[in-house]
């Protein structure tokens, strides 16, 4: 199965997304871990992204089509992928739709995670508290100004995929403002229909 999970930041695909990944044994590529993984490390691919991600603009369509082109390739990604904030651009769409026709693996489903703007700002406020209660590390990027600026980053530059794959007839909207608990319910009523419809395309049933 390969799945997409869209939403603007906060929207929750980080924690649908892992649970997803243990539920159906997939792998789970958040391409910011990705990142901030090179950042920590200190490579030139996280020198040159972290700019970027600290101001809470999109790193290069190129260097984030590289990194999951690659990604996919390993083997921990043979039985599936959740992709978890790719892609970002109408361009990083296209980019996959190729990467997995050329694998022979499409998409199953594209799932929008659905929000009110607002409580972004408290789920965010929310986050950071409980972060610093525990004694771990508050992301760069993680406060109110780059919050608004990924959220502007959100609404011009990836909002338009979503035409892009409802014009495809796969963009499925979940209402992210339900608890955890439902929100998993309606994705994966969302996966064993699109499973069930795959399945028929295979058998001729359709
Ligand atoms: P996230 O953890 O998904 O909120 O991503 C944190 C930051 O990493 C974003 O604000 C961007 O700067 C960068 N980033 C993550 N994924 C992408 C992507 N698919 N395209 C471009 N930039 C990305």
């Amino acid at each position: 199965m390969m799945i997409v999970l869209i939403g603007p930041p906060g929207a929750g695909k980080g924690t649908q997304g892992k649970r997803l990944a243990e539920k159906h044994g997939l792998k789970q590529l958040s391409t910011g871990d990705m990142l901030r993984a090179e950042v920590a490390a200190g490579t030139d691919l996280g020198k040159k992204a972290q700019s970027f991600i600290d101001s809470g603009n999109l790193v290069p369509d190129d260097v984030i089509v590289d990194m999951i082109s690659g990604r996919i390739a390993q083997d921990d990604c043979r039985s599936g992928v959740i992709f978890d904030g790719f892609p970002r651009t109408v361009d990083q769409a296209k980019a996959l739709d190729k990467m997995l026709t050329e694998k022979k693996r499409p998409l199953s489903a594209v799932i929008e995670l659905t929000v009110d703007i607002k409580e972004l700002v408290n789920r965010l406020q929310t986050r950071v508290a409980q972060m610093k209660a525990a004694g771990q590390p508050i992301r760069t990027d993680d406060n109110e100004q780059t919050l608004i600026n990924r959220l502007k980053v959100y609404r011009e530059q990836t909002a338009p995929i979503l035409p892009y794959y409802k014009d495809r007839g796969m963009l499925k909207a979940v209402d992210g403002m339900a608890s955890i608990g439902e929100v998993s319910v309606a994705i994966d009523a969302i996966l064993v229909d699109s499973d069930l419809k795959s399945q028929c395309q295979v058998s001729g049933k359709r």
